[in-house]
Parts: C-alpha cells; structure tokens; sequence
C-alpha cells in the first residue's frame, strides 16, 4: 500500500528525461526529443545552423581557391573563418566580403557578416532551448516535490521489500527454517549453524586448515531449568561459532528473518548481550582486561531474565588465579541474580565443579576424539564437560618451534603431578631451552674499560670553552683515537 500509484509521475518523468542525463542540469541536454514542440524547435534551429556553418566552410574555399581554409570556434572571438599565413595573400583585399580579425604567427583569421549572423542565430537558439530545459526541469522538480510525502513512503517501503526479499533468497539458498518466537522463556534451536561460517566453509574461504569440511549443526536448548550452558572444550572445537551462532539466530528470528537451523523456538529476548575477543580501547586509557570487565560489568548490572548473554572466556586477560575467581562469580551471578538464558565458554574446567551446586547450570563440551597422536575436531556440541584443552596441539598446528613445543609439554605435565609451587621453582631453575643461549661462567667477558677519548669528553665542560680551546680539544680527541686505534 505504502508503494502507492506514481503512474503519472512516472510516464512524465519517462516521456521527460532522455535516456543520458548530464551530472549538472545547468549544462542542458537532459530533455528527450519529443516531449517540447518549442524545445525541439530550437534545438533543430541550433543544429540546422551549425550544417548552415559546414556549407559556409565549403563555399569560401571554393570562392577563394584555398582548400584548406576552415572556419573554426572559440571562446574569444567566436565562429571565424582561418586561412595559413601562406594562403593568407591569396584572400580577396577588398576588406568588404572578409573582414579581418587576427593574424597569428602561423595563421590569418576572418570574419563576414554571413557568418556573424548564423552566429548569432546559433548562439540565440541555444541560449533559449537551454532557458527553455531549465524551466521545464523547475516544473519536474516542482511535481515530484509536490509529491515528496509519497515518494519517501514508496521509497521506504521498497526498502523494506528489498530486505525482506533478500532474507526470502537467503532463506531458500541457505535452508533456513521459520522459527516460532513467543512470549515464552524457550530457547530450543535444532541443527544450529553460524550463517557466516558456514557460508565460508562452502566456499572454501574459511581458512581452517585440517578441519575445513561442511559445517556441522548442533542443538542448544536454554530452557528454565538448563538455561545457563558451562561450554568447555579444546581451543579451535568451535566454541566462539557456536556462542555467536545462537546469538545471530536471535538476532534474525526477532528482525522477522528465517534462521539458519532445522527448527528453532524462541522466547522474546529483550538485548542480547556478548562478550566475546579481545579488543582494547588503548587511547582512552583502557586496557584489554579492563575492557574485557567494563563490558562484563554492562552485562551483570543490566541481564534481566529475558536477556540471551554470550560469555566467551571471561577472566583470560588477568593471571590464572585472578581470572578463576572472576569467572566462577559471574557464572553464580548469572545463576543466581539475572537468571537469563546464557552460554559461557571457559577454559577454565575448574568451573565445571559449579553444576553440582547450581542447578540450572549444565556442562557442555566440544567433541574431539584423538587419533594416532593427532587431535581430531569434530565440532559437535555434546553433554558433559571437557578434560583438556589441547592448547599444546593448536600451537603446533600454527607453527611454534619445535623446541618451544617440547618445552610446554614438560611444564604441562610437571604443572599437571600437582605439586605446582615447588615444581615451578625447578622450572625455572632449568632452563633448557635456553641452555645453549646462556654463556659458561669462565667465558664471561669483563666489561670493556671506558676508551679515553671518552673519559676526556666527559670532564670538559664545553659552556667555559673558548673557541680556540675547543679546536684544541678536537686535535686532542683525535690524537687520543689515534692512539687508541694503535693498540
Ligand atoms: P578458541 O578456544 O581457540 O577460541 P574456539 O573453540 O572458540 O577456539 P572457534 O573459533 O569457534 O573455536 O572455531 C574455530 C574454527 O573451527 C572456525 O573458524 C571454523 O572454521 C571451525 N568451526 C567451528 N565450528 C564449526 C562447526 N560447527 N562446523 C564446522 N567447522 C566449525
């Protein structure tokens, strides 16, 4: 209804406009032949002119013999007829029939009064067929302004057919399923997929190296009495795509899109809030962590019950200890004081041990099995909780040296027998890796002695020197260099 009826408009604009519009209405030439008898009368009377001009051209060459005689245009002086300075004897000297306007170096330029007056009548044409477009083109302005209110609601509402044909095709293309969004607490997504991951695993863009391979779906359901998700699991499982997923499909359920799932049941959420990556706001003063809390702190003042929170790896950004104690106080806020429907990616499995107390809180994992040493991700979101993270593998995978690599494993499993402070002190005690870096005692060099040329620099003062000092002082250095430079 709001695309309204600009039949009229449209058949004038068409009938109005030619098909190659200039950029500036003050140059002319944007109205099409046929819509202005009087328009197309100038306009023929300009351009019959300019033939009139060509014939012009022709007969003064055969008149006075000189075949390359031109009759040419510029802004100074107009339409003039030029002859080379060669031919120029050859033109009749009467001064009557050619009149003489400029002689140049290599030409001779003329007038006569045939000539004037077809200018003029050119000129005259085209000043008023241009007169006559910019008056036509106020006219045009004048109807669609007079319509402006219509012309911004059809806009608006084309607009709005745009974006939702483009869901329609996405939805289609992609195989997104129309989700049910009511006034409950649900939040019960089957076959759950990142729209954009996916997107770029079909095309091959992902990047993802060995686990590049179709997108695999997985479920999440936030009811009321699971509605806080602990998701643990290996770097690289799928844990941030899997958050981020369920978001982006609240997101489009509630803008009135399908959603990339097989089925999905959504109770109106009123924000979604996330917290996800590491950014820095370093020129007003915060850092990393701080960001990472100022956004936390957002989350837990302002989550209601309706709210959807995303949480990935809070508490990273400070030491281990710290981050823990963190993170385990914003898992029991969520629980116990905002109540909303919330996923928590963490690494921390200690967290985990929070389900036997909590009893909305369940613990999620993402599903890899190991095979021939190798770590497989199989991006499946699956109960229960993880027992590593297999942080080691990923680095390997992104290419830190093979020492580095070796070295972790033997802090992991050191740090993992348990005794953590004592057997850090030997670690530190030994420092393989960097065993051959570090110089035997016997070998340490003595510091080397000050050259004197720089003992002697540093008692002048160089204020309470003359000139004549000064020079002194340059041969002096120099000497002393020398000197140094012989032994
Ligand atoms: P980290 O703990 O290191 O941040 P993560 O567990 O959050 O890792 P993601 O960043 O979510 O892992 O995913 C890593 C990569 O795995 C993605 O870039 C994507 O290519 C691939 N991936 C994630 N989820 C899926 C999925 N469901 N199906 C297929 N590939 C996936």
């Amino acid at each position: 209804r709001d695309l309204g009826e600009h039949a009229a408009l449209v058949d004038r604009l068409s009938r109005a406009l030619g098909p190659e519009l200039p950029m500036l209405a003050r140059d002319g030439g944007f109205v099409a032949r046929g819509y202005s008898p009087d328009l197309d009368e100038l306009r023929t009377l300009r351009d019959a002119s300019r033939k009139l001009i060509a014939g012009l051209q022709a007969r003064y060459a055969r008149e006075t013999g000189i075949v390359s005689l031109k009759v040419r245009h510029n802004n100074v002086l107009g339409y003039f007829i030029e002859v080379s300075a060669a031919n120029a004897p050859k033109m009749p000297a009467d001064g009557e029939h050619f009149i003489h306007r400029q002689t140049l170096a290599s030409a001779v330029r003329y007038t006569t009064v045939e000539l004037g007056e077809l200018e003029t009548r050119i000129t005259s044409a085209g000043d008023k067929a241009l007169a006559l477009e910019l008056e036509l083109f106020d006219d045009l302005v004048g109807e669609v302004t007079g319509r402006a209110t219509e012309v911004g609601r059809a806009a608006d509402a084309m607009a709005r057919i745009d974006v939702v044909a483009g869901l329609a095709e996405l939805a289609v293309l992609r195989d997104y399923c129309r989700p049910v969004v009511d006034d409950s607490l649900a939040f019960r997504i089957d076959g759950g997929r990142h729209p954009v991951v996916e997107a770029a695993l079909a095309a091959g863009t992902a990047g993802a190296g060995e686990t590049a391979g179709a997108f695999v779906p997985n479920d999440c359901d936030l009811a009321p009495e699971q509605r806080l998700w602990l998701l643990t699991g290996p770097n690289m499982a799928g844990k941030s795509t899997f958050l981020r997923q369920n978001a982006l499909i609240a997101v489009l359920a509630q803008t009135g899109s399908f959603v990339p799932a097989r089925s999905a049941h959504i109770g109106v959420v009123d924000r979604v809030f996330s917290r996800v990556g590491a950014a820095d706001d370093l020129a007003r003063g915060r850092s990393t962590f701080m960001v990472e809390m100022v956004e936390t702190a957002a989350i837990l003042n302002q989550a209601s019950v309706r709210s959807l929170v995303i949480l990935d790896e809070i508490g990273r950004g400070t030491a281990t200890y710290d981050g823990l104690s963190i993170a385990w106080a914003v898992v029991e806020h969520l629980h116990e004081a905002a109540r909303c429907r919330a996923l928590f990616a963490t690494h921390y499995h200690e967290l985990t041990a929070l389900a036997a107390r909590l009893d909305a809180l369940v613990c999620h994992s993402m599903r890899v099995k190991e095979w021939k040493d190798q770590v497989v991700f199989l991006h499946e979101v699956a109960p229960g909780a993880a027992d590593r993270s297999y942080g080691i593998h990923v680095a390997r995978l992104a290419g830190l040296p093979h020492a580095v690599l070796e070295r972790a494993q033997e802090v992991l499993r050191t740090l993992e027998s348990g005794e953590a402070s004592g057997a850090l002190t030997r670690l530190a005690d030994d420092l393989p890796l960097f065993a051959a870096a570090r110089p035997a005692a016997a070998d340490v060099v003595p510091a080397p002695a000050r050259p004197p040329a720089l003992e002697a620099l540093e008692q002048v003062d160089p204020d309470a020197l003359s000139p004549r000092e000064a020079l002194e002082l340059v041969y002096r250095l120099r000497e002393l260099l020398r000197q140094e430079g012989d032994r």
